[in-house]
């Protein structure tokens, strides 16, 4: 059997998928990047095959993509993460139907993507700049409020269903304003309710430059937030897919490009 590896080297977790020669999903593994891109990757994987039984000499190739994908020089081959994420969007989906908007939130960043009907990418919008939006300011709201960032779904929900409304646009200022409400008795229930729609609102802008089609998955760590989705359906006023493994995504349309990029070569190589 040939196995094909997708690193997802991401500015806060490392995500590893392996898929066999029939792209069917073997095993994957989350760790956190740290400040040690290329070890912790290289360990990732190495507990990944341990897991799964297998051993380097099992791995026919390796596509890398994500933040820190150049950093992982063994790789066969190297993709943007838009393409990635589109790719394993498509594949994750099938019970869904055809998707045509992809909304990924990261650690350090958020995109829209929107596809054609072939579900190739034909234009992404992108926030870098700011950490309002992103899992980074996820999990600083979670810090300030002392609950973990896998506790936000439920605190969401638990609300009185009146979001609060967070007014700053920048992280800095939004964390000084949540813990102004904290002060000023509000819930701790609440406050997570108003940053949810804080995010959900940054998120339909950004949507919004690519244009809505109908068909939307929401992908990346923040998609495990089901407090955060019921936000962006909301707002969207469109019900939104999420895969069973959000985080794994682009490193699973990584390994299935190589299923492919392999399969070409060998195509190659037979003429
Ligand atoms: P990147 O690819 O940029 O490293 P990820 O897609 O891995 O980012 O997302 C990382 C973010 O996912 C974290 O910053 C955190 O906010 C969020 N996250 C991770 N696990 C969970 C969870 N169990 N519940 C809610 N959010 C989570």
């Amino acid at each position: 059997m040939n196995y094909f590896v997708g690193i997802d080297i991401g500015s806060t977790a490392i995500k590893i998928t392996i898929v066999d020669e029939d792209k069917n999903l073997v095993g994957s593994r989350i760790s956190g990047s740290g400040s040690m891109f290329y070890q912790y990757a290289h360990q990732t994987l190495d507990e990944l095959l341990r897991e799964l039984n297998l051993t380097r000499d099992d791995i026919t190739y390796v596509v890398a993509t994500g933040y820190g994908r150049k950093i992982f020089k063994e790789a066969d081959e190297n993709i943007s993460e838009i393409t990635a994420n589109a790719i394993g969007a498509v594949a994750a989906a099938k019970e869904f139907g055809e998707i045509k908007t992809i909304i990924n939130i990261g650690g350090q960043d958020s995109k829209a993507i929107s596809l054609d009907d072939q579900g190739n990418v034909v234009n992404f919008a992108m926030n870098d700049r700011c950490a309002a939006g992103t899992g980074k300011f996820l999990d600083a709201c979670a810090m300030n409020l002392e609950i973990g960032v896998h506790e936000l779904g439920e605190k969401h929900f638990d609300s009185t269903g009146v979001p609060l409304s967070i007014n700053s646009t920048c992280a800095v200022f939004a964390e000084s304003e949540i813990i102004g409400l904290l002060g000023n008795s509000h819930s701790v229930e609440d406050i997570v309710c108003g940053v949810h729609y804080s995010i959900a609102k940054r998120i339909v802008k950004l949507v919004k430059r690519v244009g809505i089609k109908e068909g939307i998955y929401f992908d990346g760590g923040p998609a495990l937030n089901s407090g955060l989705v019921n936000a962006i359906e909301n707002e969207l006023g469109k019900e939104i897919f999420i895969p069973e493994f959000p985080q794994i995504t682009t490193s699973f349309g990584a390994a299935i490009m190589g299923v492919d990029s392999y399969n070409y070569e060998a195509s190659l190589k037979e003429a």
